[in-house]
This record gives C-alpha cells, structure tokens and sequence, in this order.
C-alpha cells in the first residue's frame, strides 16, 4: 500500500494554498477522490471553487467558519465554529472517501487555540494509511512540523503587493 504523506505549506510567501491545489489538479487527473475543506472563508466566486463544480464527479470543496474573521468581537461564538469545522473535517479523515484531503489554513486553528493542538495531530495521525492529507497555513506551530512527513516554507522574495497591486483573478483568487 503506498503511503499517505501528510504535507505542510507554511511560510509568509504566496503559494501555499495555489500548491495544494496544484496536487489536487494532479490527483483528480489520476481519477483520485479530494475533498478540500477552507477554514476561512475565502471569495465564493474564487476559481477554485467555481472550478471544483467542473469535477463533480471526484471533487468536493466544503468552505467552513461561515464569516469568522478572527477579528470578531464574539471569540466564543468563533471557537465554536471552528471546532464544528474541526469535527467535520476530523470526520472526512476517517471516512474512506478520498484519496487526498487538503485542509486549507488549518494552521490558524492551533494558533489562536481555537482547537487544541494535540487534539488535531491526533486526529490527522488517525487517517487511514493511503490517506494524503495537505495542510495548509501561515506559522504552522511545531508539533505539526514534526508529525509531518513533508513540510515546505514559503519564503517572500517579491509580493506585487508591496508595489500596490490588488488582488487579480485567476492569481489570487
Ligand atoms: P495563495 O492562495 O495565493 O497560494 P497563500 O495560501 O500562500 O496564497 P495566504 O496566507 O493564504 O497565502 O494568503 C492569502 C492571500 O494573501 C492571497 O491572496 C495571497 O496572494 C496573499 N498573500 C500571500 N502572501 C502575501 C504576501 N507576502 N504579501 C501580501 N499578500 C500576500
Ligand atoms: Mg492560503
């Protein structure tokens, strides 16, 4: 049985979300099952949603944490929430639906301790043993890094951000 590696896309440069949908493009092109699950609350017109409607068939993208912007004033209100997504997400690892399951900004769950952090590692290390599992997000904490198989840093060399340019389609979002 192959191995389900568990990845990590960290650092403060861009990438680390385009490159986990750059393995998702990969497996679904093998005819494998993913399911994506977003933490936070992108663009619902974002790209990657509206090109999950074009794999039906094997791609399933469930967005959580309907609005939370972890600047809201109800911090309970927003642990709740994010431990509810937690639990579904817990639930898509131990399911034997997909082949690879990316978890897009999970890290900002452990680091404002929305959820606890063991609570995580364990349940990420419960996965069936094929199971891929992407996760992605700024200062992932170090428990993670070491219970991952893969960690890459995202480093900023550039940002066009920085010269003032806005968020594009197609690019960003
Ligand atoms: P992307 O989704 O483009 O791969 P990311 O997942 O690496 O980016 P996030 O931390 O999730 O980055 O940030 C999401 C948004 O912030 C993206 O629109 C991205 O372009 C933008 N962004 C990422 N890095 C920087 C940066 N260094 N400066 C300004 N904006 C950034
Ligand atoms: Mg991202």
């Amino acid at each position: 049985m192959e191995k389900g590696l568990l990845l990590v896309n960290t650092g403060n440069g861009k990438g680390k979300t385009t490159a986990a949908l750059g393995l998702v493009m990969r497996a679904l092109g093998h005819g494998f099952r993913v399911c994506v699950i977003q933490f936070i609350k992108g663009i619902s017109t974002s790209g990657e949603l509206l090109a999950a409607k074009r794999f039906e068939d094997l791609l399933d993208v469930h967005v959580m944490g309907r609005g939370f912007t972890w600047t809201s004033k109800n911090l309970e209100q927003d642990k709740k929430i994010a431990a509810e997504a937690w639990q579904f997400a817990h639930k898509v690892l131990l399911s034997d639906d997909y082949k690879l399951v990316v978890l897009d900004e999970l890290t900002y769950l452990m680091k404002y301790r929305f959820v606890n952090s063991t609570e995580i590692i364990e349940g990420l290390q419960q996965r069936r043993k094929d199971l891929c599992v992407v996760v992605t997000g700024r200062d992932a904490p170090q428990v993670l890094i070491e219970a991952a198989d893969l960690v890459t840093d995202m480093r900023e060399i550039k940002h066009p951000f920085k010269q003032g340019v806005k968020a594009q389609r197609g690019v960003e979002f």
